[in-house]
């Protein structure tokens, strides 16, 4: 960490001649000394995208061709839905605790989803993938795409979008884990979360589901 805040300030020095060119090559360069350090946050993807478009399951058919890829496990204070375990597919806290993670520094980025629930990234599991070198993922919402783009900003950001708004709106009934009032709900920030795709590095349509994976297995250079 220590060398990242020297080569930080390095960076910040250069930015400061501010001559268009010497821009251009030094954040190059920085962008090289990051890759040897071993410390690059460029094997860390954010996976964002609308509700039921199918991220879960693009990650997870990822995960089984390439084991080596880990996965953020978020803090949430929505309840356990049925079979979901703690620790496993979240962190369940309550508010209080949600709170204390903010108040001590421990979250990554953070958001109040569908303006109900906190879901949070722990900082800890990504500091410790990004000194590993290890390929990780998360997969959070558009509010927290912005923050970790500011303090991660070699990441890569991946948004997964539905072929179409029909398409969205028929996986989101068919798949029945939502009543007509939070299906409502989870549609209105479907739209806010659509109206970001612009925001990402690159968007993947998630019409077939083994394309899909080996677009997102290329982008984060697995094969
Ligand atoms: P669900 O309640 O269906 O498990 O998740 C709802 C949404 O919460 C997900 O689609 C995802 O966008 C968002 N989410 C999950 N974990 C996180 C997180 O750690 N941070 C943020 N900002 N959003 C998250």
């Amino acid at each position: 960490m220590r060398l990242r805040s020297r080569l930080q300030g390095v960076f910040e020095v250069l930015v400061r001649c501010s001559e268009k060119n010497l821009l251009v090559a030094s954040a190059d360069l920085l962008s090289q000394l990051w890759q040897h350090t071993g410390m690059s946050s460029s094997t860390v993807t954010v996976i964002a995208g609308p509700t039921a478009v199918g991220k879960g399951t693009v990650i997870a058919r990822l995960r089984e061709l390439f084991p080596e890829v880990e996965l953020s496990v978020s803090m949430t204070t929505r309840s356990p839905r049925p079979g979901e375990i703690d620790g496993v597919h979240y962190h369940f806290v309550s508010e209080d605790q949600f709170a204390q993670l903010i108040d001590s520094k421990q979250m990554l980025e953070w958001a109040l989803v569908h303006g109900k629930y906190h879901y949070g990234t722990p900082r800890g599991p990504v500091d410790d993938a990004v000194r590993r070198g290890v390929p990780f993922l998360l997969e959070i919402d558009v509010v927290g795409v912005r923050q970790v783009r500011e303090s991660l900003p070699g990441a890569r950001f991946v948004f997964i979008a539905p072929p179409s708004w029909e398409v969205l709106v028929s996986r989101l009934v068919g798949r029945g884990t939502e009543d007509p009032a939070e299906q409502e709900r989870r549609l209105r920030t479907a739209k806010v979360e659509l109206a970001a795709a612009d925001e990402f590095d690159v968007t993947i349509v998630n019409d077939d589901l083994e394309l899909a994976v080996h677009e997102l297995a290329h982008m984060m250079g697995l094969e």
